[in-house]
């Protein structure tokens, strides 16, 4: 050990690494039983050996490689039940953020052609603009295709091995794999589980067979119709949103309520706009069963919470209701690591085995999103290849739920900031507002609102902040970081906007919910 840096100094996989101690007790464990396993000279084939090729997978591959660390990555992406399957990437890149953010797009730019109208453009035939999902589906798939390809390229250029194989622990430093070449099995000292999640299908007759999920949609041979989706999530009300905005007939089942975890004042707006929009809600149903009719429609049937009894026919039936980490399949009893619910329950991504670490989605009770994922994954290989001690900070993490009109938000809900601090200790600051594109065509600004959750002590630390509107995504990403540096509301209302943008709101905002004072908007400039 130099203990001038505090760092120890140890072979593996035939190049000198270097092991920051870390401050916690669990981390100096780490670095002993490694340095052990390293003195009676255990050798390994790879550094780091990553499971699952995904964005936390990836992005830790990737820096450890940087960081001069020997490493590869198994990737194997089992088919649907109706047989979809896709590339190198993982979720996002192939059935999750991209296509998503693509087709929301899509269904912004059906709004766009409309509101064209309002400024001039002459569009010849303007009420027959029709939507063709089978143009946009191989756009789509060209682009993620392609990032395939960067991906694999990626790889090689950055000396990360990429096997194509379903892998499964042998014990702690051991993974086998079947693949196109025969069976693979490798080494490792110390191994990353980023296997990510799955679609759950609910236990009701026909839903395997005759329901898809996110897996399948973005890839769609015909376009979707008339389209049940069961789940009020993050993606049954985005996939939702698209869908309708693309002109498909959709109405979305709701178990309890919308975006359950988020603010409730925001999800009840965004169920306001998308009712507005034409999406309908069937609210506290189940789902029973579907079954195949003769003219190849799907017949459901579900029951409301008073027992009563429904039935309808959909060309489609999107189930959203959760998804599921791969751990199961992972054989973890071979390396003593447990699970709590299918999760990983990791201190600073360590498992309860000490070389056993992961990322992303397939942590309990951390994000589900793509930056998280990416970040834990970067952070970890610099801190086992690198001297950073630096820890992921999971709190104040932004998001954006996109229905299409965009719901941002950052920090605690309303309702969380209450239970944690009592109502009487926080303050909430709230405005309609009207986006200047609001204006031409005339639009309702009954959905564009946005709300400063602070608290009431001395400058007014700001907990959570939210807001509805066009482009709000853009907008929480830059207020996310003044949240991390402890903004204050003095300091937000001390903030000079921009003119005339949504995100200036923020710096406007100053009517109390406790005042009880309208907070709809007076004037355009006011
Ligand atoms: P993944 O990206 O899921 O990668 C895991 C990989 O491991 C997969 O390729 C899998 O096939 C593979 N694998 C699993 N088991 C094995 C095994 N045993 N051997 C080999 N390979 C294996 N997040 C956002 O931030 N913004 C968004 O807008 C957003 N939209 C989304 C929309 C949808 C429809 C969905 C489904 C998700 C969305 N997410 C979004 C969430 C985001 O996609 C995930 O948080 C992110 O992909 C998680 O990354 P990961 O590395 O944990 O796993
Ligand atoms: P989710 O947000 O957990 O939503 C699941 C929905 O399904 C909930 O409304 C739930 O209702 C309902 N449900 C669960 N079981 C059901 C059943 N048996 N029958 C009927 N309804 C049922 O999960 P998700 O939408 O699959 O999203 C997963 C994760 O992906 C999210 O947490 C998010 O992190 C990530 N994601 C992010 C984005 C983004 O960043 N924009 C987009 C998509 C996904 P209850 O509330 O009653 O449980």
């Amino acid at each position: 050990m130099d203990n001038k840096s505090g760092c120890f100094l140890f072979k593996c996989g035939g190049k000198k690494n270097k092991h920051v101690v870390e401050s916690s007790e669990n981390k100096i464990e780490t670095s002993s039983a490694l340095v052990k396993q390293s003195i009676e000279g255990d050798a390994y084939d790879y550094d780091l050996v990553v499971i699952g090729g995904g964005s936390g997978g990836l992005a830790a591959a990737k820096e450890a490689t940087a960081l001069g660390a020997k490493a590869c990555v198994f990737d194997y992406v089992k088919p649907t039940p109706i047989g979809t399957k896709w590339g190198l990437g993982g979720t996002c890149v192939n059935v999750g953020c991209i296509p998503k953010k693509l087709m929301h797009q899509a269904a912004l730019l059906g709004e766009a052609v409309e509101d064209a109208k309002a400024y001039g453009w002459q569009i010849p035939d303007a009420e027959n603009v029709k939507h063709d999902w089978a143009a946009m589906r191989e756009a789509v798939q060209n682009h993620i295709k392609s990032v395939n390809w960067v991906t694999r390229v990626e790889l090689r250029d950055k000396k990360v091995e990429y096997i194509n194989g379903y892998a499964t622990f042998k014990d702690a430093h051991t993974l086998t794999a079947t693949t196109k070449q025969g069976e693979r099995t490798v080494t490792g000292k110390y191994i990353l589980i980023a296997v990510g999640g799955r679609p759950r299908y609910p236990e009701i007759p026909g839903a395997v067979e005759y329901g898809i999920t996110s897996d399948d949609l973005f890839s769609l041979e015909n376009a979707p119709g008339k389209t049940l989706v069961v789940g009020a999530g993050y993606i049954g009300l985005e996939c939702a949103g698209f869908l309708n905005g693309l002109g498909f007939d959709a109405t979305v089942m709701v178990r309890s309520v919308l975006l359950r975890g988020f603010d409730q004042q925001m999800a009840k707006i965004i169920e306001d706009s998308m009712t507005n929009k034409g999406v309908k809600f069937l609210h506290r149903c189940l789902p029973k069963s579907v079954k195949k009719l003769p003219d190849n429609k799907l017949e459901v049937e579900w029951s409301n919470d008073k027992g009563e009894s429904f039935t309808d026919t959909f060309d489609t039936l999107l189930l959203a209701v959760g998804r599921r980490a791969l751990t199961k399949e992972l054989n973890l009893e071979n390396a003593g690591v447990v699970t709590v619910q299918d999760k990983i329950d990791a201190v600073n991504e360590q498992t309860n085995v000490p070389n056993v670490f992961a990322v992303g989605d397939v942590l309990l009770g951390k994000p589900e999103l793509t930056p998280v994922a990416i970040h834990a994954g970067k952070l970890l290989a610099r801190r086992l290849f690198g001297n950073s001690t630096l820890q992921m900070d999971y709190q104040n993490v932004a998001t954006t739920v996109f229905t299409p009109l965009e719901y941002g938000c950052v920090g605690l809900s309303e309702e969380a900031a209450i239970e944690k601090y009592g109502a009487d200790n926080i303050e909430v600051y709230h405005a309609y507002y009207k986006p200047t594109e609001f204006f031409i065509p005339q639009k309702p600004i009954a959905y564009c609102y946005l709300k400063v959750v602070a608290s009431l002590e001395g400058d007014q630390k700001v907990l959570g902040m939210h807001i509805i509107g066009p482009q709000a995504g853009e907008m929480i990403q830059g207020f996310a970081a003044a949240v991390k540096c402890n903004l204050t509301m003095t300091t937000l209302m001390q903030t000079v906007g921009i003119h005339p943008t949504v995100a200036e709101e923020f710096t406007r905002v100053n009517i109390t919910k406790r005042s009880g004072k309208d907070p709809n908007p007076q004037s355009c400039c006011s």
